[in-house]
């Protein structure tokens, strides 16, 4: 019997997108407590353009880039017991070992063995993909597998940033750096759910009223205007709570300047650069606390996909790209031309 085949996108190399082959190769074979996914539609992150530039390295090449995928089971594996073919689910992004105390305390992303798909294991920009079953979360008929795609990175992100680590309350200002990313959009969402006033920063004039339009009370032109000079001047000199950062080295200063007493600036990347200066002396002075922030727990992911499946926070898609255009996708993050998630269609 032929082994089947299915179409897929690997790197063999790092580099520009040109390194993005398209090929057929045989389709992943399910262990007895996996299931099969059909790809229907896979998220990109800044993570794909990482990795494919070769920071991370991953562990062998080739490699099959995609950490957020929504599909339809295709076959399960001769254990699993909670899914059927058919069924329309999402992916956790990252899997983990299910067997030690951090897994078993709800803190997955601390598990020695936390890894993503289309990074420490093969991803989503292929038309199918093997995974544990309880890494399979049915979604509701109504939401489309592009916007169920565009959730779990940035959604598990933004939740983990906000609740477990800055233990935002209701009623606090929090300014989000750049509204126009995946995790900028899903903060200012949740919130202002949660009853936050929202600071957000977006580049140009038609982000600025995507942010607005997604319930940011204020938003500031990062190109044009002093970050830390608007907040001041929307808080009353105050500053905020929680600034949520992921910028990096560009904003790194403005966003320190802009907390209140109290305050907690909380990260999860450095997309312009990781070296930055910091002034001890607000820091205790003004005691404020400085949070580092990595994926999520699923408690997290669960947290945020109850929201998102009775529609009141919404993964907001850019672009649709067929996994063929998938080195236009790439240049679309790369150009800084989009507004939410990129997706790719096998
Ligand atoms: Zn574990």
């Amino acid at each position: 019997m032929s082994t089947p085949l299915m179409k897929a996108v690997r790197i063999y190399e790092y580099g520009g997108t040109d390194v993005l082959k398209h090929e057929e190769i045989p389709v992943p074979r399910v262990r007895p407590t996996e299931v099969l996914v059909r790809v229907k539609a896979c998220a990109l992150n800044h993570l794909d353009l990482w990795i494919r530039q070769g920071l991370p390295r991953v562990k062998t090449l080739p490699h099959i880039l995609g950490t957020d995928i929504a599909g339809e089971i295709a076959e399960i594996g001769s254990e699993c017991w909670r899914l059927k073919p058919g069924q329309r689910v999402l992916l956790a992004p990252a899997l983990s070992c299910r067997q030690c105390e951090q897994c078993l305390s709800g803190e997955d992303n601390q598990c020695v063995r936390y890894g993503l798909l289309g990074s420490a294991y093969p991803g989503g920009n292929a038309e199918y993909i093997a995974v544990p079953e309880w890494a399979a979360i049915p979604i509701p008929d109504h939401l489309p597998f592009e916007q169920a795609a565009a959730t779990p990175l940035v959604f598990l992100t933004a939740w983990h940033m906000l609740f477990d680590r800055a233990r935002m309350k209701a009623g606090e200002d929090v300014l989000v750096l750049a509204a126009s990313s995946g995790v900028g959009m899903a903060a200012i969402q949740i919130a202002k759910l949660f009853h936050c006033r929202v600071i957000a920063t977006a580049g140009g004039d038609a982000k600025m009223a995507k942010a607005t339009a997604l319930g940011a009370d204020f938003v500031i032109d990062h190109y044009k205007q002093d970050i830390s000079a608007e907040v001041r001047n929307i808080t009353d000199k105050r500053g905020v709570d929680i600034v949520f950062e992921h910028v990096g080295a560009a904003t790194w200063q403005k966003s320190n300047e802009s907390l209140a007493r109290n305050g907690r600036l909380v990260t999860c990347g450095i997309t312009t650069g990781y070296d930055v200066k910091l002034d001890l002396r607000p820091l205790f002075g003004r005691q404020q606390a400085l949070l580092g922030s990595f994926m999520g727990n699923l408690r997290d992911l669960f947290g945020a996909l109850r929201f998102v499946f009775s529609g009141q926070l919404k993964p907001v898609v850019d672009t649709v790209f067929p996994l063929a255009e998938i080195a236009a996708a790439h240049q679309r993050i790369e150009d800084k031309a989009q507004f939410g998630k990129v997706v790719v269609i096998p």
